[in-house]
């Protein structure tokens, strides 16, 4: 071992604020020779530029366990591919191009080769049904989708007729005797140049289009332009803790926006290598990869390190004992609030504690998180990153920011409930909900993106979530947060996750109950649920503690590993369930390859 390398030191947080321009940081990308900026010009063309065309950019690990690893270069030959055969098809900048493909390198190349052609992507989760494709491809003007055979023909074909705009299908695996009005992916990319030389792209010129989880409701296209890869980058150093020669892995699923701006973008960006698993959720290959692959950096969700948790050994054993985990360095989680449990957990289970990050579709990178350089709070999001201004506002009664003469309140006061707002004019921030300009205005107030969310902020500056603005329950004059409620019950060892809603009570306007999934070696009992609101109320007090608990197989999740609260709500008062398309396709309890968990 070279004694003189020194591991990397961040910046302590204060200094780094204190310093920190968006403007200065800029020197960080490379820009492109004719000035502006391209996201897949910083993804991959920079590090040919600069002579590491021969560093290896993905992993791949098939689903057969066999692994291919592809360098800076052959991702751009692989991408100028993609690009021209875009141009060939007469698909015009701006324009869009859908994916609906799982994470597999034909993914990479197709996203990096839109977008250093300057055309739009629009990536699709593979789960979902033909409507929620045929809406979203409708909504988003697709010109041309990137998929699977079977994908097609599952998903698009039957909706196909009512997608006028759309001109091109490329299919990666078109077989023999393919579907009519089908392009082959592999024959149009063969005979296409491996060279290409990325076009002006202005900083804001669209390039993402991303639609929400739909957790609170019918999920929103947000875009995102060009410069957004500043925040992805730097976000990517001081949140993520990336650096030169780490090997990353995220395992969001592309169809969601954290696999695209740190499954694909930032850490390519950074150079480092990314590993990309083909396969699906199942704890024993998790550590395998994180093993064998000598990952660095993982970033995931919680549902993930819920279901870790959950399928932890009977004989007590820990995953660091059996599995060598000593390359990992850092290890941070994204998608819903972190419960202390998973920390503590992360630290016995892992060696390391779990960091948490905030942010959403929206911000397109992220905003609040623990830092490397400090101490992780449990429980906390963390605090706001260098270049990013985030404040608590005034709440009304109706739980939304008070909005008055045009201004808001900034509450100044600690530990004091309201709603999390950002200072508008990060990078990464959307430009603009699609087709929904109304929408989009109403997201801002007084100079703050407005982001739904409800928090408090201690003393020290640390953000604490306390729930959606949706979600939050009043209760007898109280307003409960059900992150603390569902933490809280989290602590108890026979709960591996649990989902908190308010149900109408005459008397005190909602009721907390609690929906429960167990842990395999508890079976559920009129006892256990006697203990389980005892539990609670000594943690929480009365107030808060759920008056009523339900054992459930699954809890609903999104695709991107969120539970629906507001589907627990719906089915607990009967109520219709609304738009579903994002919902996690429920498997039984206990399955080894259980509910895909941050997006599989
Ligand atoms: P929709 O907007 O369609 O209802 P969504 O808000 O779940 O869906 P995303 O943009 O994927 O769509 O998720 C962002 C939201 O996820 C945040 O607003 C927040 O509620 C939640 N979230 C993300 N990260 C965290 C975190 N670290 N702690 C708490 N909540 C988080
Ligand atoms: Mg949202």
């Amino acid at each position: 071992m070279n004694m003189l390398w020194v591991a990397p030191v961040m910046p302590d947080y204060d200094s780094a604020r204190a310093t920190f321009s968006w403007r200065r940081e800029r020197s960080r990308l490379a820009g492109l020779p004719g000035g502006g900026v391209n996201i897949g010009y910083e993804a991959v063309d920079r590090h040919l530029r600069d002579g590491h065309g021969d560093r290896p950019a993905l992993r791949c690990i098939a689903r057969d366990g066999s692994l291919r690893t592809v360098s800076y270069a052959r991702l751009a030959e692989d991408s100028s591919r993609v690009a021209h055969v875009l141009e060939t098809l007469g698909v015009g900048r701006g324009e869009r191009v859908f994916t609906l493909l799982g994470r597999r390198y034909e993914l990479y190349a197709t996203v990096l080769g839109t977008l250093r052609a300057g055309r739009v992507v629009c990536p699709l989760f593979t789960a979902f049904g033909p409507e929620p494709v045929a809406l979203r491809m409708e909504l988003g003007n697709a010109r041309a989708v990137v998929t699977t055979r079977e994908l097609y023909e599952r998903k698009v074909a039957p909706v196909r007729s009512r997608l006028p705009h759309l001109r091109h299908v490329l299919l990666i695996d078109p077989g023999d005797d393919p579907p009519s009005d089908t392009l082959s992916f592999p024959a149009l990319t063969a005979a296409a140049s491996d060279t290409y030389t990325v076009g002006q792209t202005d900083p804001a010129d669209l390039a993402l289009l991303h639609f929400t989880s739909g957790t609170t409701g019918t999920p929103k296209g947000a875009m995102h332009v060009h410069e957004a890869v500043l925040a992805h980058h730097v976000t990517a150093a001081y949140a993520l803790d990336l650096h030169e020669g780490d090997v990353f892995w995220c395992t969001a699923d592309p169809g969601w926006v954290t696999g695209m701006s740190y499954g694909i973008i930032a850490p390519l960006t950074h150079g480092v290598t990314t590993v990309v698993d083909e396969g699906d959720f199942a704890p024993g290959r998790w550590y395998d990869i994180l093993a064998d692959q000598h990952v660095t950096v993982w970033y995931t969700a919680p549902t993930a390190l819920r279901m870790l948790m959950r399928a932890a050994p009977r004989d007590g054993s820990l995953p660091a004992e059996r599995h060598d985990l000593s390359s990992l360095r850092f290890v941070a989680s994204v998608g819903e609030p972190l419960n202390p449990e998973a920390v503590h957990w992360g630290r016995e289970a892992l060696g390391l504690p779990v960091h948490d990050t905030w942010w959403q579709t929206e911000t397109g990178a992220i905003m609040i998180a623990n830092f490397a350089a400090d101490p992780v709070r449990p429980g906390s999001m963390g605090r706001p990153m260098p270049g990013v201004e985030a404040a608590v506002l005034a709440c009304g009664e109706d739980g939304r920011v008070a909005v008055v003469g045009g201004h808001v309140r900034v509450v100044g006061e600690p530990d004091v409930q309201g709603e999390l707002a950002l200072r508008a004019g990060w990078p990464s921030m959307f430009r603009g909900y699609l087709h929904e300009p109304q929408r989009y205005e109403s997201c801002f107030a007084d100079g703050w993106y407005l982001t739904g969310d409800l928090v408090s902020r201690d003393a020290d500056g640390w953000f604490w979530f306390v729930g959606r603005a949706d979600d939050v329950i009043k209760s007898a004059g109280h307003l409960i947060g059900p992150f603390e409620v569902e933490s809280a019950l989290m602590e108890h060892p026979a709960v591996a996750e649990a989902g908190v809603i308010g149900r109408p009570d005459p008397l005190a306007g909602a009721i907390v109950k609690a929906f429960v999934l167990l842990r395999p070696e508890y079976p559920p009992s009129a006892e256990l649920r006697r203990d389980l609101i005892a539990f609670a109320r000594r943690r929480l007090g009365p107030a808060v503690a759920p008056r009523e608990v339900g054992f459930v197989d699954t809890l609903p999740h999104t695709r991107s590993g969120k539970v629906m609260r507001r589907l627990l709500r719906a089915r607990e008062l009967g109520l219709p369930e609304g738009d579903v398309s994002t919902l996690e396709a429920p498997e039984p309890a206990g399955t080894a390859g259980a509910p895909g968990p941050s997006g599989k």
